[in-house]
């Protein structure tokens, strides 16, 4: 895991006073080994490498930081640098704008097809279509259309043609006749480069000129991922890279090497087989990923998004008036709920990706939670310090758990009324601060 390397590379420097030249070296040695590990090309990572040993050595160390967390700092800097500065978006002035998709067969092209419908449809008020191009096997336009139909997107598809490039055209055509401001062109790939493959994307991308055409590739297949990259932007030369299957642990090696060796945009993530698992490619989040701080600006705006605001009013109230109880936790929980799985929102909170590694997270811990609370009287409810403890054996015999548990419960009650008190006292650098704690 290249973190736990990073971390070991940075272990190295801590408790020493300075940068030297002979920490640096033992340093820069570890982060090679830890980028190699992670499936980095070799001159990647020693070019990465020698970048960050020249600015280590001629950094003064700053009074108010340590040596560990200035060479961290410069790592991090360096590895955003790496995968390409800010957030690129997503051309979509065309009109309407054509969106081509490219990529092995398997890296996750018709799912990322339809996350990307669904994103520019709910964030950016388009109007997308989808467009049926794999015309080789019909189970791939049946499944862009179970994806068009779990979005609400209309997918444009026919059987009876068997030309990929006068189904893009016709696809197109569609979308103008019927007020579509963007398509999104799903295509056929195969289980390796070869040349039919590619004459017919490039045959595709001259029919219908698309503002944006998107190569996906899946982030676990490692080394593989960047050869495949480059044999697509030769023939392509396309403007952007989809990096699918970035879910829970897979680790960001693909997301370095490939930039550095295409020099193309990362432009999105997918990070789960759902159609809401997907990410506007962050080069310091990802940076901040790999180097195990979590991915924690990701997990707040999530968490933003899908509180209920008129619910997080309500609940401020009760905060501040101290009456916050276990009906409000409960709701809270639901609320949690809809954010996605445990597995992921754990594994953006710094530092548990290590400490729950191997430990299985399964939404089901939820379920105890509520049996217990549903086990709560709505007295106890609403004034949890009443809980004693022939309440809790009560309790606990009421649902089928332990005592430990209603315990546990508590302790995580009395958690989470701080932790949202903290976050309306001041976003995320508190509460940064407390989950590192
Ligand atoms: P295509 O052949 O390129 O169209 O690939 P598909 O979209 O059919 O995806 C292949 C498999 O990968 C499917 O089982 C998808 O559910 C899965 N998949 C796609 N994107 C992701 C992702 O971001 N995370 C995970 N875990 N699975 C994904
Ligand atoms: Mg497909």
């Amino acid at each position: 895991n290249l973190s736990d390397k990073l971390d070991k590379a940075m272990h190295v420097l801590r408790g020493h006073g300075q940068i030297t030249e002979i920490n640096v070296a033992e340093t820069t040695k570890e982060i090679r080994r830890a980028l190699l590990d992670a499936d980095v090309n070799f001159k990647i990572a020693k070019e990465f490498t020698n970048t960050v040993r020249d600015k280590a050595i001629g950094q003064n160390v700053l009074t108010t930081l340590q040596p560990g967390q200035l060479m961290t700092k410069i790592v991090k800097d360096e590895l955003t640098e790496l995968m390409g500065g800010d957030a690129e978006g997503i051309d979509l002035s065309g009109n309407p704008s054509v969106i081509l998709m490219s990529g092995l067969q398997g890296s996750g092209k018709t799912t990322f097809s339809g996350k990307l419908a669904n994103f520019l449809k709910t964030k950016k008020s388009k109007n997308p279509l989808l467009v049926a191009c794999d015309v080789y096997r019909p189970a791939a336009i049946d499944q862009l259309h179970v994806v068009g139909d779990q979005i609400g997107v209309p997918v444009y598809s026919d059987k009876e043609n068997s030309d990929p490039v006068s189904l893009a055209q016709a696809g197109v055509a569609h979308a103008k006749a019927n007020g579509h401001n963007v398509v999104i062109i799903d295509t056929a790939g195969r289980l390796a480069v070869d040349e039919a493959m590619m004459t017919e994307i490039a045959n595709i991308r001259n029919a219908v000129t698309p503002q944006e055409v998107l190569f996906v590739v899946d982030a676990m297949t490692g080394q593989d991922a960047v050869n495949t990259a480059k044999a697509f932007n030769e023939v392509l030369d396309f403007d952007g890279v989809i990096l699918t299957k970035l879910d829970g642990d897979t680790r960001g090696g693909a997301a370095i090497s490939i930039k550095s060796v295409v020099n193309k945009p990362i432009k999105f993530i997918g990070t789960g087989e759902k159609m809401d698992a997907i990410d506007i490619f962050y080069p310091s989040r990802m940076a901040d990923r790999i180097l195990g701080m979590g991915d924690v600006v990701s997990l707040v705006e999530r968490a933003q998004e899908q509180f209920d605001e008129e619910q997080a009013r309500k609940i401020q109230k009760k905060i501040a008036k101290n009456t916050f109880g276990f009906d409000d936790f409960l709701s809270q929980i639901q609320q949690i709920k809809k954010m996605g799985s445990m597995k992921d929102l754990v594994g953006m909170i710094p530092g548990a990706g290590k400490a729950l590694k191997g430990m299985d997270i399964d939404d089901d811990a939820f379920k105890h939670i509520e049996a217990i609370i549903y086990s709560m009287t709505p007295e106890e409810r609403s004034t949890p310090s009443k809980l004693d403890a022939r309440r809790k054996k009560r309790i606990a015999k009421g649902s089928g758990t332990s005592i430990q548990e209603v315990n546990q419960l508590l302790k995580q009650f009395h958690q989470m009324s701080k932790m949202m008190k903290m976050m309306q006292g001041g976003g995320g650098k508190k509460m940064m601060q407390m989950m590192q704690n």
